[in-house]
């Protein structure tokens, strides 16, 4: 028998012999009482300890799966509000962009509209990352799994931006020219791309100050 004493597996220290685990056979291998970092004891068999099958007193355990299911609440958290998002504007006439969408026939396909889950796990599986927005690939198809994709939202490159040609309805100009075309401030389009708008609504959603305007006229 190798004595352990001293020795340490991933947060667990030997510190003594501790009796015998016996086995349903009869078989008897012996325990050693470790310490682990968090301030536990818990009593392990060696091989459990040799094959890294026991590396804690089960606190390793506990904190990754409570790693894994915060990151995936946060994860979920975000599609659902883009999900919401997509049918608000789709299908709630009360939506501030609604004439951009619902109000030009832009439906959502059967699966997604009834289905968060069903949304949720084409976003999973078809590359979602929290800094990707959805686009629609034809602006004027429906949203479905055959349209839609993730892109990043390029900030980086936006940054340093006055030559970056952003391609909309078949035509690609500078920012600054989407400006003066669309009358929308440029440090509007830039603040909008940054958040992590899709182009079309940020080049057709008129700016707070400009809708005021057009109310007040
Ligand atoms: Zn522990």
């Amino acid at each position: 028998m190798t004595d352990l004493t001293n020795k340490r597996f991933g947060r667990l220290t030997v510190m003594k012999q501790d009796g015998y685990h016996v086995f349903p056979s009869g078989k008897r291998k012996i325990k050693w009482l470790c310490q682990c970092d968090c301030g536990n004891k818990i009593s392990v068999i060696a091989s459990d300890l040799n094959n890294s099958h026991t590396r804690s007193c089960g606190c390793l355990r506990r904190e990754t799966t409570k790693a894994l299911k915060l990151s995936h609440n946060k994860c979920q958290t975000r599609i659902y509000s883009i999900w919401q998002g997509m049918k608000n504007r789709c299908y709630n006439k009360e939506q501030y962009n609604y004439q951009y969408y619902g109000g030009k026939h832009i439906t959502i396909c059967r699966e997604w509209l009834d289905s968060f889950e069903i949304f949720y796990q084409w976003a999973i599986n078809n590359g979602y990352n929290t800094n990707m927005t959805l686009d629609r690939i034809n602006v004027n198809g429906e949203y479905s799994p055959h349209n839609c994709r993730w892109v990043t939202t390029k900030k980086q490159a936006l940054n340093r931006t006055d030559n970056r040609r952003i391609e909309y309805n078949g035509k690609s100009q500078s920012l600054k020219e989407w400006s003066d075309e669309t009358g929308i401030a440029y440090s509007c389009l830039i603040y909008r791309l940054n958040a992590g708008w899709n182009i079309a609504d940020a080049l057709t959603i008129p700016s707070r100050k400009h809708t005021s305007m057009e109310i007040t006229q």
